[in-house]
């Protein structure tokens, strides 16, 4: 920027604007200009490619020209919308004095940092989904991390220790802004460095003193003992720097933020990065929301209520005493949803409208609105009254009666106020007298126009006389042509039409003044009685948040109690044993997108029967049936009712899937390294409770590495961590694991050979697979019929070959079985690469190679 020159060589318009920029360097300035908000030099030219405006130039200051771009106001949210989906941040500054009293450059001040994880403009949120600002530290003892919704005042922390907790956080709460300090170690750094939303931000901000300081203040308290997070200190660090952060964008008080709550990993199944994925919760694989488990399960009434669900569809809980509150809820709920969710759509976005009343941005709209949610309350009240279900009644009571502040606003807010407060409009009549009497005034209802008419008329006895008003010229009198020559002296013409003439006079100019006085009177008043409106809202906050929050749930409740009737589910049985039992279990997903009928399938899982080798045909179900079984055990535990006939879960601690061959391009790790990477984290943390997915391991390397690979981790699944696993393979030989290892079992999904094809029943079987399908689906899958018959022909030499088979695989390309052996540990040192691998993974790796060698 042209900063360098001295301020006082620009003309005073710019020395204004270059010391409001000075402030706020690194995002962009919106600089208020009458009708256009104005940008300019660097920020002129960034904005322009940004928002696809045109560049120009406006004059000259200090000797060069001044690069420029602008949006008109009326049209700034569309604007800041595209900018915050771009991860931009962007100060506005508004002219504060009065153009036509002020001399030299108008007063400009700005006014909100719109950035993209503090925003709570309804225009500029996506409504079914979390918006989060977030904060991590890091240093030797772990990471600190802290997010906050701003819009229902949601501030949480947490504490974590290894590098895969935090990659899974950050995806599970995917914040619109991400915090770190300057000195965020560079070995983390590839946690972190492709995150949107990223601000460097100056290592002070993380002080622990400067955290306590800002964080009791905000509450009110002397130390933070209330709130368990005194032993914190890494979540505190992160805690304080994200308040500093919210304080300097929102320049406002933010009194729906006081709380703040420690989240213990533990409490929840824990599910890593991949696993979510890989079940594609709330995002598909290729990123959309089509066909994911919440596109499913998720038909809540309100956005608030869709915004928690998907936040428990992300966080099952374990503790049964919650779980089982919703589950009787639920069921309590199944005979009123539709009485019920009618009236929870009206309530609408309670959560989001309160913290624009908080922020005291809320718009005239969001005031009939919130009168619009009250008036829904009796009815809730009343449909709940007799539903003898202890959190209903719970839930019921949070939510409040707020009888004095709807007659509040029935009286002051008229039924379809305007969008802004600005034009007017917005407060009804017979709410202030005083105001109504300027309105009056100002909207000239008085009769003093006709007395005035009446009287002048017979005074210069001028038939044609009469009083009128137009938008351009103000109030006239008018006298026909014919008439005009006999109007007194002090009649002054204003406009000669073709037929008449128009006059004005003195009494009548003062008149017309008085009521443009009015009309601004009644303006400022207007604006005063909706700022008291807030003020008398203001001092219920809390008692309207918590019946926000009480309702938002109700309406997940109730949401989930519709979809289980609608879509056949079944309230699992919680046991706190490692088990799970499952009769006629469903893909919630499979099962609604499929043409045909879905088939299904049982499912027993104990500590007599830990683990489940499965194999049947690609194709034939596997890979359904693997992830049907994980997201029942997650719908379970979210107290949601479950696809199935009749289901046991017991208590899970942890999903972990491995699923399907992705390569993580973004951090130019292989298939085979992400494979390894994902398996190596799940030999570390799966226990006895968790549930393992494994589908196809060992898929990206040769044969007998892969072999070796599956086999090994199949043992130490089952022998060492006991977890309780699913284990999807293509190599045959692992069918023979059961035989030398207790509690683990073969099953496979069925499939029929007709001749040269296949038909796949889907459905699950006790036993291993009975032979190879691999050719029989390339023949399904169009592979020409000759190269067919010559792959059955080349089968059988191989299989004589290595007569008795020791690679059996069961769908593996015959090709692979010839590839020279190189030995595994090089093959494997060759594919590593040090720089990516943190110290933990870099020991392991050493051990596995060691082993391998031996
Ligand atoms: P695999 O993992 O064995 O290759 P998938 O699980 O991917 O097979 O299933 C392949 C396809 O078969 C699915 O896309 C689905 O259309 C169908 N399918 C799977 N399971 C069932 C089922 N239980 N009932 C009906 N169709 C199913």
């Amino acid at each position: 920027m042209n900063n360098n020159k001295k301020l006082d060589a620009h003309t005073p318009m710019m020395q204004q604007y270059l010391r409001l920029k000075a402030k706020h360097p690194e995002i962009l300035l919106f600089y208020r200009m009458g009708d256009f908000y104005e940008l300019f030099y660097d920020d002129a030219k960034r904005a322009s490619k940004l928002l696809d405006i045109s560049l120009t130039k406006r004059g000259q200051s200090a000797g060069d020209p001044i690069p420029m771009a602008g949006v008109p106001y009326h049209a700034v949210e569309n604007y800041l919308a595209k900018l915050v989906q771009l991860g931009e941040s962007v100060a506005i500054c508004e002219q504060m004095g009065d153009p036509s009293t002020s001399k030299g450059p108008l007063e400009r001040k700005v006014v909100r940092i719109v950035t993209p994880g503090t925003i709570s403009d309804e225009a500029l949120l996506p409504e079914r989904q979390d918006n989060l600002l977030a904060a991590i530290w890091q240093d030797a003892q772990g990471f600190g991390y802290a997010t906050l919704d701003i819009s229902s005042g949601q501030f949480l922390l947490t504490e974590l220790v290894d590098a895969t907790t935090v990659a899974a956080e950050l995806q599970r709460t995917n914040p619109a802004e991400l915090l770190y300090s300057e000195d965020f170690s560079q070995k983390a750094m590839w946690l972190i460095e492709n995150h949107h939303g990223l601000r460097r931000r100056p290592a002070w901000e993380f002080g622990l003193a400067t955290a306590r300081q800002q964080l009791n203040q905000q509450f009110g308290t002397q130390d933070l003992n209330g709130f368990g997070v005194e032993q914190a200190p890494l979540a505190l660090r992160a805690a304080g720097c994200l308040l500093q952060y919210v304080k300097s964008t929102q320049l406002t008080a933010l009194p729906h933020i006081r709380d703040l709550i420690m989240v213990r990993q533990q409490d929840g199944i824990i599910m890593d990065a991949a696993t979510r994925r890989n079940l594609e919760i709330t995002q598909n694989l290729s990123g959309g929301s089509e066909n994911t488990l919440a596109a499913i399960v998720d038909c809540s009434v309100t956005p608030m209520g869709s915004r928690m669900l998907k936040r428990w569809l992300h966080m099952p809980i374990r503790d049964s005493e919650v779980l089982t509150h919703r589950q009787q809820a639920i069921s309590g709920l199944q005979n009123i949803t539709a009485d019920l969710q009618p009236l929870l759509r009206q309530v609408g976005d309670l959560e989001r409208i309160l913290a624009r009343l908080a922020l005291c941005t809320a718009r005239p709209r969001d005031l009939a609105r919130i009168r619009h949610a009250f008036q829904q309350f009796p009815g809730i009240h009343l449909s709940l009254a007799l539903i003898e279900v202890p959190h209903i009644q719970t839930l019921r009571s949070k939510i409040g009666q707020f009888d004095d502040l709807l007659a509040l606003l029935e009286h002051a807010i008229v039924e379809t106020p305007p969008v802004l407060v600005r034009d007017g409009g917005v407060i009804a009549p017979g709410y202030n007298v005083e105001l109504d009497e300027w309105r009056a005034l100002a909207d000239g209802a008085t009769d003093y126009l006709d007395r005035l008419e009446i009287r002048e008329r017979e005074k210069l006895g001028l038939d044609t006389l009469k009083v009128g008003f137009n938008g351009v010229h103000g109030y006239y009198i008018q006298v026909s042509r014919a008439q005009s020559h006999a109007v007194p002296i002090h009649y002054v013409r204003r406009q000669t039409l073709k037929n008449a003439e128009r006059y004005i006079i003195p009494e009548l100019k003062e008149y017309e003044d008085k009521v443009l006085t009015a009309k601004s009177k009644a303006l400022a008043i207007e604006k005063s009685l909706y700022e008291e409106i807030f003020d008398l809202l203001l001092p219920y906050l809390a008692a309207l948040q918590c019946s926000a929050g009480a309702l938002a749930e109700l309406d997940v409740l109730t949401n989930l109690a519709e979809r289980a009737e609608t879509l056949n589910y079944v309230c699992p049985i919680l046991s706190n044993k490692p088990e799970i039992t499952i009769i006629a279990g469903r893909h919630p997903v499979v099962e609604q997108v499929l043409k045909e009928p879905f088939i299904s399938n049982p499912l027993l899982l104990s500590p007599q029967r830990r683990m489940l080798i499965i194999t049947g045909p690609n194709m034939g179900g596997k890979s359904t049936y693997m992830r049907q079984t994980a997201l029942i055990v997650l719908l379970a535990h979210i107290g949601s009712f479950v696809p199935a006939e009749q289901a046991t879960i017991g208590s899970i601690d942890r999903i972990f899937t491995r699923v399907g061959a992705a390569d993580d391009l973004a951090s130019g790790r292989s298939t085979f390294m992400v494979e390894m990477t994902e398996t190596a984290n799940i030999l570390h943390n799966a226990t006895q409770q968790s549930l393992v997915l494994m589908d196809e391991i060992g898929r990206g390397t040769s044969t007998y590495d892969g072999l070796s690979l599956a086999w090994a981790c199949a043992e130490d699944l089952a022998n060492r961590i006991q977890a309780m696993t699913l284990f999807a393979t293509h190599y045959f030989e692992l069918t023979t694991l059961p035989e030398k290892t207790a509690a683990v079992v073969n099953i496979h999904l069925d499939a029929r050979e007709h001749g040269e094809t296949i038909a796949f029943m889907h459905s699950v079987q006790e036993g291993a697979a009975s032979k190879s399908y691999g050719l029989a689906v390339a023949a399904l899958a169009g592979v020409p019929r000759e190269v067919v018959k010559r792959a059955r022909q080349k089968l059988k030499e191989l299989e004589s070959l290595t007569n008795n088979a020791t690679v059996n695989s069961i769908d593996s390309s015959p090709a692979i079985l010839l590839n020279e052996e190189v030995s595994p540990a090089l093959k494997a040192l060759e594919d590593l690469d040090p720089d990516i691998l943190n110290p933990r993974q870099a020991l392991e790796w050493l051990y596995r190679l060691k082993n391998m060698i031996e």
